[in-house]
Order: C-alpha cells, then structure tokens, then sequence
C-alpha cells in the first residue's frame, strides 16, 4: 500500500494517452503485468527514447509493481525491429538479475493497443466491453511506469517527454514542463515549415486535431507523447475535418458493403462482435432497430477501417465513434452471452496491418525515417497547468491567486471520494487561478 499511496501523491497518471489514474488502476492483484514498449503509432520516437535510456528504471519499477501485484508474469512487449531498445533492456535485466521477459512483436498497427497485447503476450482475448483485468492482466506503459519509479522516490509528475515531429525544420525530442505551451514546443523544432498547418496531439492514427487559434491556447498535459504537425492539405487533416453529415451522405451512397473495415477490424479480429460494415449500412440506411448499431460499442477507435481498410475512402471509425458515444449517453448497453469463449478469427495473424504500408497508405512516408536520438530541454517563464488531465473529476486547486509555489508543490488536490489524480507545480513561480486551470509565472515574469 505504500506504493499506492506514493503513486496517488504523485499524481501519476496513464501517460499512454488514456489518463486513468494509476494508483487507482495498480490497486489490485493480478497474475501477469505486461509493460507497453510498442509505441505503435507511426512516427512517434518517445517511448523507444526513454528505452533506450532509462531501461534500468524501467526494469525496477516494473519488478516494484509486478512484487505489489504479486503478478507471476513480468513481460515487456516491444516491436522485434526495436533492436537498440531489445538490446538496453536485455542489458537491464541480465544486470539486476530480473526475470521480466521481452517479448519481441511484428511490426503491426496496433500492437500497442492492450488488448491487442494482451492477446500476443498471453495469448487470451479480453472478453467485449471488458478490461485486462478480466484476463488476470494490468497493462502500463513505459512512460507512466518511469513516473512510477520517481514516485518511488518521492518525485511528483512534473515533465513530460514529446516527440515533435512532421512538417517541422528539425524534428526532435523535448523534455518539458507539463503546462508549457504547444507554440513553444513547436519553436524547440525549429518551427513549422507549411504557412498553413495543424497539428495533431498524439499519433496520427488517434491523436485529436488542434488547429488555428487553438494551438496559441493549447499546453502540454500528463499524456502528451507527441506533436505531429501536417500541412493543412494533408489527408488525414482533410479528412478529420469532415463534416458529420457529409460522412453519412457518403456512407448512403458510397459504401459498397465489401466489409473491409470489418475483416481489418483488430478487435474483430481478437474475436469480438464488431462489425463496422454493419454500422455503417445501418447509418447509410437510417436503420431503426438499435440492434443493428451496438457492436459500434466495441470500436477502440483505432483508425484502420478509416485509414486503411476502406476502398471507398469511407469514414467507418468516425460513424463508430459518433454511435458508440450516442450508445453510451443513451445507458445502451451490448447483449453479450456471459458464457461465450472469445477466440480470434482463424485470419488474425494474416490481417495484421503491417506499420510501414500503414505510413505510405496515410501519406506520412517523408516522415517516417526521421529517428530522434537527442532530447532538447526547455524551461518556460510560463506554464497553463489543466486541473483535468486524467479520467475521473478535475483537480481541486489548494493554492490561491498570488501564491508563490515551488516545482513540485501540490497545486491541486484530487475531490474527496472520486477518481482523479493531483496536480503539482510544474514550475516555481507565482499563481494565477483560471476557470480550468492555474497558470505559474515566473517570478519577475509576473506583471509583463
Ligand atoms: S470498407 Fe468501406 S465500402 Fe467496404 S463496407 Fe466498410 S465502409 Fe463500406
Ligand atoms: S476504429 Fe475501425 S478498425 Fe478500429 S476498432 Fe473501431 S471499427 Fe475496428
């Protein structure tokens, strides 16, 4: 329980994207813990980074929450083309005598998904609408388990790792306060190189779009791992900007029920009831039985029925997405038989989306050999620190305006009885309360 309570003061959070609490998320017993290196969103450098270089943190951490876990397994799933990475880990674990085991994937999208590493590392298919610890599993990542080992020692989450990268002059890795600003990020690449651009917070297949005036209002969060700056032009910017109804004209008229996007499905082909043709006839269509778009419940929003499987340039993820959200307000819920055994389609490991012709499919190949080795350091005069970077209630903040706090002073509290995670200062400096966050000024920065 110490760890727990280390961790929950430490703010820790999934720093894979997801933002669930971790001290939350650890609180339990498990037979295997599988560690996340598969950073499988193309373009992205950050966890093969913190590999590299912080492989016998890692490597403690995990035995510290493997032992807290009782888990029996230990194992890292990595890509087998992560040579360096293999090798900085093996090192690691061959010097502290440790018994994790690597376990080496294909280079495929998305391995990193934990269901899809579920499935590779131990060979079970998490039931639909479950998590892995209805397998006997956690899955953290990288980044979040090195944050783990500072909580250890009593350092709070303060800084983040991101890789910036795409149409940008010098694509790098920057190590930053959480709460800095995405324009200054930007800067520490070099700057962008189209006039017209926009970026995307995360990887290309996932991440959200911030363009325009939004980017000057924008800050580094908890789970930021990356900055990928396309031109506006660029296909998957043209095609997240499409409007809703435009989609489903397109899915009346264009959508030739191949079934594509369902026989590319990962989740489908984890053996889940998911069946995106079926959706999309059914928003084509304007069908009314409810039953005809549950399966939109299990979509994990990957992107390849959107970004690669459909002939018809269709937006299969975009209708999932859109359903499934109308699915979970409306308290509908997927009749699943409880008994039935989740076993994969016979196909799986011949339909596995191989990342490199996923990168050319999504026009994103000039990128794609850009591999970062050093990290770039910035400390700004200033930092927007959100109260809500985590699932559960925002932060209550236990500062007040005028305030002067030290980096990695507890800024903000998580509310009592709820799921949420602290915040601290990411910076010293001088406080400002904001409406959704606390902005920390350098002192001497304060009145300018
Ligand atoms: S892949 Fe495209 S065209 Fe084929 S069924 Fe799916 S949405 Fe329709
Ligand atoms: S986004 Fe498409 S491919 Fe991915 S899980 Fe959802 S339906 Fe399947």
């Amino acid at each position: 329980m110490e760890l727990i309570r280390a961790i929950r003061e430490a703010g820790v959070v999934g720093a894979g994207g997801a933002g669930f609490p971790t001290h939350v998320k650890l609180d339990t017993s498990v037979e295997a813990f599988i560690v996340n290196g598969v950073e499988c969103e193309p373009l992205l450098e950050t966890d093969k980074y913190l590999m590299r270089h912080y492989a016998e943190e890692l490597i403690e951490s995990i035995e510290t929450v493997a032992e807290h876990l009782g888990a029996k397994r230990k194992i890292i799933g990595i890509k087998s083309k992560y040579k360096r990475e293999h090798q900085a880990l093996i090192q690691a674990i061959e010097k502290t005598q440790s018994t994790i085991e690597v376990k080496a994937l294909d280079s495929f999208y998305p391995a990193g998904d934990e269901q899809m590493l579920i499935r590779e590392a131990l060979e079970e298919t998490v039931p639909p609408r479950g998590i892995p610890l209805n397998v006997g599993a956690v899955v953290s990542n990288v980044a979040t388990l090195l944050d783990v080992q500072k909580a250890i020692r009593g350092i709070p989450v303060t800084e983040r790792v991101i890789t910036v990268t795409g149409a940008v002059k010098s694509p790098t890795l920057i190590r930053v306060p959480v709460g800095t600003a995405i324009k200054d990020c930007l800067e520490l690449a070099g700057g962008v190189i189209p006039s017209d651009f926009s970026v995307i917070m995360g990887g290309p297949m996932m991440g959200a779009e911030c363009k325009g005036t939004d980017i000057d209002k924008t800050y580094v969060t908890k789970t930021l791992g990356g900055l990928v700056v396309l031109p506006e032009s660029h296909t998957i910017i043209q095609r997240k900007r499409l409007p809703y109804q435009h989609i489903i004209n397109r899915a009346a008229s264009s959508c030739i029920q191949c079934r594509m996007c369902t026989d590319l499905c990962p989740r489908f082909l984890n053996g889940h009831p998911l069946y995106p043709h079926k959706v999309m006839r059914a928003v084509g269509n304007g069908e009314a039985s409810l039953s005809a778009y549950e399966s939109a419940l299990l979509c994990c929003e990957c992107g390849v029925c959107e970004l690669y499987a459909c002939p018809m340039g269709l937006s299969p993820k975009t209708v999932n997405q859109r359903v499934k959200r109308q699915l979970m307000e409306g308290g509908i819920k997927l009749n699943l038989n409880k008994d039935e055994e989740w076993t994969p389609h016979e196909m799986r490991n011949y339909r596995k989306v191989d990342t490199h012709r996923l990168v050319a499919r999504i026009d994103l190949s000039e990128y794609e050999s850009v591999h970062l080795e050093d990290v770039v350091e910035f400390l700004p005069n200033e930092v927007h620190i959100s109260l809500k970077q985590h699932i559960g209630r925002p932060a209550e903040s236990v500062v007040s305006d005028g305030e002067r706090v030290e980096a990695g002073q507890c800024v903000a509290e998580i509310p009592e009885s709820s799921l949420g995670a602290r915040i601290h200062a990411s910076i010293s400096g001088i406080v400002s309360l904001m409406p959704d966050g606390i902005v920390i000024k350098k002192e001497g920065e304060a009145n300018d």
